[in-house]
């Protein structure tokens, strides 16, 4: 709660800043002087005084970890006039029409500025190339019409640009209109991305007017530092794009989260909040908040308390609240656009936490490989039945199989056998209870039982699977990072570098190694029981073919919304990391209140971490290792088959692992699908086209949800596609539930469509 005023009151005073300091003067020299060179002002230097103007400098770039741009600085310009230069009244009536016109301004206020007793008044700043050039053509006319140099001048300005628009959003962050950052790196790295403003000291008559450059002094600006994140772009992209699709597919409320982190140097790899909102423009709220904000009416104001039925408005008085709750709602609207949820949210981390509980118990040695737990579908506390997800009850289970099956009772017993006393101290030693300190603004404090951790037997015994308490996804990662990388706490961060001008290296920011949590041995034996659930226990959906992944699913209630107000809500995560025998990275996928039907994280969250993973250990050049099963769903590269006999083609199709199709009544083969360089699961089938004719021919994609493996794989041979399968393809209850071409498209034969399996009844 403390912590979210925090972040509204910091967010309202953003705007403030945004909005008073937005229009500071901005000079370079260059135009100084092609502003100042009138020769009639020196006579009245004897009056002169000091006056100090500011001298902008170029903000530094923004670079993901390979050096890709995320955020720069480009050229811009304002225009200025210098309206006591005006002789005529009608030269200041052309030149108002005139810039009016071409800036798109209203002419009585630039008609207004013609007229002040001043030698420097902007009209319009960050203009781009094309309204400049219509400017210099402007101030050419001026001078050869009226002969006059210096009413109009064009001074340099600096825009923020963001390559990617939306991408990493919530990390980089944004700028203000004087170029100040406002959020994320942007804000937290400021210092060093601004770099030093030049002045220009110049003399002023009493009156207030500038003196000729004469009597001016120039301290040169300083260009700021860059950053170089620890984000890469690749991964980014990859995570990014699994996570929209996976909001749209699962009608998810309140938006997902992903983290991805080097589990040895703490490193953020990735970090995302899904949908995040365009940099380019972070002022625009969407327009279904939009439509909502001006639905905003009388009854609005009784339902949140802007108005109670005993007050007598006036109808003015009504409407000036309206005006305030709307101005109030954009506010809202856009410090939750805004929002981090990486770091600034806390949630029930659910049963993602017993890898955390099991790792206490087994590094305090409270329970061994003989220690049995006994479910039968509920654990009677005094007066309080707490349930298992599986209702008829686990039996007797050993605590690998306790963690494979998410066995709630099985997990107090496993929390009560450490005691509260020691639960608490893990819990610190893990990192919940203080901020984990990644360099980016907003990270909230993690909501314990009490303070001092000192709690009764059902907080134990709910903790012990991750309810009731809450934590940042970033302190789970972190945690997590630390069972994978041998017991290490270590200290997340995003930024990698700081580069001076020239690209010297000013910074490195090395990894922080907070603490040993738990000992390498515990650290490693948790490591294969995590893979042991992702792979045949309530993680599998998180499993990817050909490399050894180690995870937990998650799905916690959200008993109580910001207000404190009851909803039947639920969180939807998967943490794991990946390789289980070594791992480098690891991963957080979280999900807010999905509305689509099933909520739990083995359905919702696990498939995501599938997905992304497969994407992304590739891309890490982390070689992957089939087995028998898996080799037989891997896919291939298709040779180029086009241009030979049907007989040699045949032959070639064949070598490469593959069945052949021949259509037409050629000798040659004049096409192919796939084409050459696509990837076919082995054994798949090629087509072969040998006239043009041939070559017209379609087939229609066929349903392939809600089948086996071994039906999809009979359905896509019967309609002559191809398919390659993702996700849960070891399990034999896995079912499929999306393809990548809709159902009824009409392609060509031997198309290659993605099918994407998972194992349903884990209900966690
Ligand atoms: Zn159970």
């Amino acid at each position: 709660m403390g912590a979210n005023q925090r972040l509204r009151q910091r967010t309202v005073w953003l705007l403030i800043i945004v909005l008073v300091f937005g229009f500071g003067a901005v000079i370079s020299r260059l135009a100084y002087l092609q502003l100042i060179n009138g020769e009639d002002l020196q006579q009245k230097a004897v009056e002169q005084q000091l006056s100090d103007t500011t001298v902008s400098a170029k903000r530094g770039t923004i670079y993901d970890r390979n050096g890709k741009v995320l955020a720069q600085s480009a050229s811009v310009w304002q225009v200025v006039l210098s309206p006591a230069n005006f002789k005529e009244e009608y030269q200041r009536e052309y030149v108002a029409s005139e810039l009016a016109e071409i800036l798109s301004l209203e002419y009585e206020d630039v008609l207004e500025k013609t007229k002040q007793n001043s030698y420097y008044t902007v009209v319009k700043r960050k203009i781009e190339s094309e309204e400049r050039e219509k400017i210099l053509e402007l101030m050419n006319k001026v001078e050869e019409k009226y002969d006059l140099s210096s009413v109009i001048a064009l001074l340099d300005d600096y825009k923020r640009y963001y390559p990617y628009s939306e991408l990493a959003s919530s990390v980089i962050g944004f700028t203000g209109s004087d170029d100040q950052g406002l959020y994320g790196v942007e804000f937290e790295y400021d210092e060093y991305l601004t770099g030093t403003p030049g002045r220009l000291i110049t003399a002023t008559t009493a009156n207030g007017t500038v003196m000729p450059f004469d009597y001016s002094q120039n301290v040169e600006a300083i260009d700021g530092n860059s950053v170089v994140l620890t984000i890469d772009e690749t991964i980014q992209s990859i995570i990014e794009k699994y996570m929209q699709q996976a909001i749209v597919d699962n009608d998810v409320y309140n938006r997902g989260v992903c983290i991805a982190m080097d589990v040895n140097t703490g490193e953020i790899l990735g970090m995302a909040t899904v949908d995040g909102y365009d940099l380019n423009d972070p002022f625009t709220i969407s327009k279904e908040e939009r439509k909502k904000i001006n639905a905003i009416d009388r009854d609005y104001l009784f339902e949140n308390g802007y108005l109670t039925e005993d007050s007598n408005a006036t109808g003015k008085e009504v409407d000036e609240l309206i005006k305030q709750a709307k101005s109030e709602a954009e506010s809202a609207a856009l410090s939750k656009m805004w929002r981090n949820k990486a770091i600034s949210d806390t949630y029930y981390p659910g049963s993602v936490f017993k890898m955390i509980t099991l790792s206490m118990a087994l590094e305090e040695s409270t329970i061994s490989q003989k220690s049995k737990f006994n479910c039968s579908g509920y654990f009677q506390l005094y007066d309080k039945k707490i349930g298992c997800h599986n209702t008829a009850g686990h039996g007797t289970q050993n605590y690998v199989e306790a963690l494979c099956n998410s066995c709630n009772p099985a997990f107090i017993q496993i929390g009560q056998s450490v005691g509260e006393e020691k639960f608490w101290d893990y819990y610190q030693s893990f990192g919940f209870s203080e901020k984990t300190g990644i360099d980016l603004p907003g990270e909230s404090d993690d909501l314990f039982f009490t303070e001092d951790g000192s709690m009764g037997p059902v907080d134990l015994a709910v903790a012990s699977f991750g309810q009731n308490f809450s934590i940042t996804p970033i302190q789970m990662i972190t945690a997590a990072s630390a069972i994978a990388n041998g017991g290490k706490l270590v200290q997340p961060h995003v930024v990698k570098q700081i580069l001076g001008v020239d690209g010297s290296v000013v910074k490195n920011i090395s990894t922080d190694t907070k603490r040993q949590v738990i000992s390498k041995e515990v650290a490693r034996e948790m490591c294969g029981i995590l893979e042991e659930n992702a792979t045949n226990g309530s993680g599998k959906n998180g499993y990817v073919a050909g490399y050894r992944v180690a995870g937990k699913t998650g799905t916690s209630e959200k008993l109580t919304d910001s207000n404190g107000d009851f909803v039947d809500d639920y969180i939807a995560s998967f943490c794991g990391f990946a390789p289980a025998d070594n791992p480098e990275i690891a991963m957080l996928v979280f999900f807010d209140t999905p509305l689509g039907g099933n909520y739990y994280g083995s359905a919702v969250a696990a498939p995501v971490f599938a997905n992304i993973m497969s994407e992304v250990l590739p891309y890490l050049e982390l070689e992957a290792q089939y087995t028998e099963d898996e080799a037989a769903n891997v896919d291939t590269i298709a040779g180029t088959y086009t241009g030979l006999s049907v007989s040699e083609a045949t032959k070639n199709v064949n070598a490469d692992g593959f069945d052949v199709t021949i259509k037409g009544e050629g000798t040659t083969v004049v096409a192919q699908v796939p084409a050459a360089g696509s990837s076919i699961p082995t054994g798949g089938t090629v087509v072969l086209y040998t006239d043009d004719d041939s070559v017209t021919q379609k087939v229609t994609v066929p349903n392939l949800i809600g089948y086996s493996l071994y039906d999809v794989n009979y359905l896509a041979s019967y309609y002559g596609i191809n398919v390659s399968l993702t996700g849960a393809v070891n399990s034999s209850d896995s079912t499929s539930y999306s393809q990548s071409i809709p159902e009824g498209t009409e392609v060509s034969p031997g198309t290659v469509v993605t099918v994407a399996f998972n194992t349903s009844g884990i209900n966690d």
